[in-house]
């Protein structure tokens, strides 16, 4: 019988397993609120002596940091795919890689990115303006199991090295990876206290949200997302977002059909198609949909699914149980109303958790499965029109994570890629850019709120404080202080209309 993961039952213990064998992998305590606010203010003192450190000082931490992930990189992803059934290679590629590039760009960037920036002010010349950034203090992470390594260790290095302290609850699917991490931080010298791991399910997160963090980076479910945004909108604690996504590709009839079939299945399979940024419904025009999906069901046909911690797997295990009855449910949903299974359609025989990589013909968009969010290795082919009736489809979904667009004609891709509700679009490419720490991670509609990565988010992990002040020093009074006078009145309103006269296009 397949391996369930057993909900643990005791309230201060959480068991995990390895997805892909079913075996017991270790234990972790379940943190109350207590333990918590024990925790956020142990980081809280730390991160006095840290935000007193020059950039150079924290830079040369954090890089002690990076080459300990560096060192051991062989372990981290072994124990990442042990932990979450990912492949070696895509615990290397989408969790180490990115942890190690992103620690880079921003240690060489940050010491530019948060010196104080002046304001010109355009009315008051012999003013200055200039805004400088203050650590926010304490910030809280609340990350999921699907990258259990990439992203709470992005989130914390970035909101280190603008010199906060962090706090991090992992996901209780994979607390061990999220403690491993900690065991490297305090190999690298950085300071014990500075970054603290508080394990449990919700109700610690919950905790962490009400034990006076500063800050709070949440990525999970859209419904998780709702209530933790609710309870950090009462505390006034600024909230970042990132929630589901349903990722339409759209193909145009110009597409380059083998690029874009080894762009779909990587894009549909890769983690088991438990990413937030996975291919979940492909639209395809009639002309060029026979031929794009024969070539996509070859192709998954010839994948190699099994056992994660072997170089030569390409499809690994599902990491949470909840993901198999989802992607059972709708795609029994889709069948019923029409839809055939191509190729895959159900979990695996034997020991461990594994989904088929499926490919389902005959979608339509108003089938659950073209909707709600799969989380699991599925690819289903809704046919189309034309491209506005695809641009329409892609639209019409209450997520907008990320979406694909195939077209040889770079023009065409611009411009479609403009027409779709989304917080990013990738033209004949998926999934990459969260790897890539320049360009924004963001959601809109339902996806989230707020974004993380780029330049304004290392910005944004510091309160913007902004300074104003006469560059002369001029004591005098200013014209529009008291006493107020119909003289005065009439100087100002004269000013007014001689500004707009000046500013008259
Ligand atoms: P989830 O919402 O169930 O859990 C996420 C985290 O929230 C966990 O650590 C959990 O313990 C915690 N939590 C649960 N209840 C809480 C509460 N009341 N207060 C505070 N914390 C609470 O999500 P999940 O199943 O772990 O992750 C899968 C979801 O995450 C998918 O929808 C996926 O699309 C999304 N996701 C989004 C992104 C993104 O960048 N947009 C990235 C990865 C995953």
């Amino acid at each position: 019988m397949a391996h369930v993961r057993e909900a643990p039952t005791e309230d201060t213990v959480i068991v995990s397993h390895n997805p892909a064998t079913g075996e017991r992998i270790g234990e972790v305590n379940v943190f109350s609120g207590d333990d918590v606010e024990r925790a956020v203010a142990d980081a809280r003192n730390a991160q006095k002596a840290w935000s007193a450190l020059s950039f150079k000082e924290r830079r040369r931490h954090l890089l002690r940091f990076r080459q300990v992930i560096v060192d051991r990189t062989d372990e981290i992803c072994l124990r990442i795919s042990q932990e979450n059934g990912k492949t070696l290679q895509e615990a290397l590629m989408c969790e180490v890689l990115p942890t190690v590039d992103l620690l880079t760009y921003f240690a060489k960037r940050a010491e530019k990115l948060l010196s104080p920036k002046k304001i010109s002010l355009h009315l008051f010349k012999q003013r200055a303006s200039y805004i400088h950034y203050a650590p926010r203090g304490v910030v809280g992470i609340i990350s999921p199991w699907n990258f259990p390594f990439a992203i709470p260790m992005g989130e914390a290095i970035m909101a280190l090295l603008a010199g906060n302290a962090v706090v991090l609850k992992p996901s209780e699917v994979t607390p061990l990876i999220a403690l491993f991490a900690k065991e490297l931080y305090l190999e690298s010298g950085m300071p014990p206290d500075l970054f603290q791991v508080v394990t449990g399910r919700g109700q610690t997160g919950q905790a962490l949200i009400e034990s006076g963090i500063d800050m709070m980076f949440f990525t999970g479910s859209v419904r998780t997302g709702k209530r933790v945004a609710q309870e950090c909108g009462a505390r006034l604690i600024p909230c970042v977002t990132e929630l589901g996504g349903k990722a339409p590709a759209i193909v145009c009839k110009d597409a380059d059909l083998e690029r874009t079939a080894n762009a779909l299945i990587w894009g549909g399979f890769a983690n088991s198609g438990q990413v937030c940024a996975s291919v979940e419904r492909v639209y395809v025009p009639e002309s060029i949909h026979d031929r794009l999906l024969e070539k996509v069901v070859q192709k998954t046909q010839s994948l190699r699914q099994g056992k994660p911690d072997s170089h030569n797997t390409d499809v690994g295990a599902i990491c949470f149980e909840r993901q198999l009855s989802v992607a059972e449910d709708l795609i029994g949903d889709a069948v019923e109303h029409g839809a055939l299974i191509r190729t895959g359609g159900r979990r695996k025989e034997g020991d461990g958790m594994f989904f088929q990589p499926t490919v389902l013909e005959g979608v339509t968009q108003d089938m659950r499965i073209a909707h709600e969010e799969i989380f699991g290795p599925v690819l289903p082919f809704v046919k189309v029109k034309n491209i506005q009736e695809a641009i329409r489809h892609a639209n019409d979904s209450h997520l907008g994570l990320i979406a694909y667009v195939f077209t040889q004609d770079r023009v065409k891709g611009r411009g479609l890629a403009e027409q779709i509700e989304s917080g990013t679009v990738m033209v004949n490419d998926v999934l990459a850019t969260y790897g890539m720490p320049e360009t924004p991670w963001q959601g809109v509609k339902e996806s989230g709120v707020g974004f993380v990565h780029t330049d304004d988010g290392l910005r944004n992990m510091c309160q913007s404080r902004h300074v104003h002040y006469d560059r002369l020093m001029s004591l005098k009074k200013e014209p529009w202080w008291y006493p107020y006078s119909e003289s005065r009145f009439n100087l100002l309103k004269k000013f007014m209309n001689l500004l707009f006269l000046l500013y008259e296009d």
